[in-house]
């Protein structure tokens, strides 16, 4: 593992308006690049918030959040949308995939933004059949439309579309919450042997601390965020 921290934040600050009651200050965190990082913390912590700050869809009110020695401040909206599809592969929690778009349209839809990441998958169709398969996803399933999948389907086709065109950032926020703990486990297996095959870094949110022992580090939201409370 090389020691260059592949998301670093710095004094950061971040309100959502000025009229919310809810504030986060972030003194300091590093992941490094190849890290397995598990984020831990009690819902309404501020998780999301974070893992927003650090994919650039919203800003720091101060402070500096880098993402590949780029720190995202210094990028407009427009490069700073193209730079999240290139770096980052994100799982969210509800999926947020297209429900009347095909399985193959959901997977392909990063790269369409992304033409580096796009250019490291050539036969990105072929690539996405492969994946689905590899997550056993029934054969034919990139035809069928999104919303006529089970959540558990829908959930290995959001890992595929988050992997497709090996991003160095992997972000999950909160995979597993809709899952049993079968489920939950298979899934995880399958996502750690995606990240392991990629080397890209891994980083998920969540609340359940028996997650932990398979992640390289477990970081704690109280350890890391200061939540500011200020009455709306
Ligand atoms: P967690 O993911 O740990 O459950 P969140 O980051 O989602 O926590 O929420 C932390 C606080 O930020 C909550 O008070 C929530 O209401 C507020 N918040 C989250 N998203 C938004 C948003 N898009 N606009 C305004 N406030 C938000
Ligand atoms: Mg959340």
């Amino acid at each position: 593992m090389s020691q260059c921290p592949v998301i670093e934040l710095r004094d950061v600050r971040f309100r959502w308006s000025s009229r919310s009651s809810f504030a986060i200050s972030v003194p300091e965190l590093q992941i490094e690049q190849g890290e397995t990082v598990l984020l831990l913390g009690e819902s309404g912590s501020g998780k999301s918030t974070l893992l927003s700050l650090m994919c650039g869809t919203v800003l720091a009110d101060s402070g500096e959040v880098n993402v590949g020695g780029t720190n995202l401040n210094s990028l407009s909206g427009w490069a700073r949308d193209r730079f999240r599809a290139e770096q980052i592969g994100i799982i969210f929690q509800q999926f947020n995939l297209l429900p009347f778009g095909t399985v193959l349209d959901n997977i392909l839809l990063p790269l369409k933004f992304a033409p580096k990441r796009r250019a490291r998958c050539p036969d990105a169709a072929a690539k996405a059949i492969e994946m689905c398969k590899l997550l056993g996803l029934p054969e034919g399933v990139e035809k069928s439309k999104a919303a006529n999948l089970s959540v558990g389907q829908q959930q290995r086709v959001a890992v595929v579309r988050a992997l497709i065109g090996e991003p160095p950032i992997l972000i999950a926020d909160e995979p597993t919450s809709s899952l049993d703990e079968t489920s939950q486990e298979n899934f995880l297996d399958l996502l750690f042997a995606q990240v392991a095959a990629q080397k890209s870094t891994l980083l998920m949110v969540s609340h359940d601390p028996r997650l932990a022992s398979r992640f390289d580090r477990v970081v704690y939201m109280k350890d890391v965020v200061s939540v500011e409370g200020r009455q709306a």
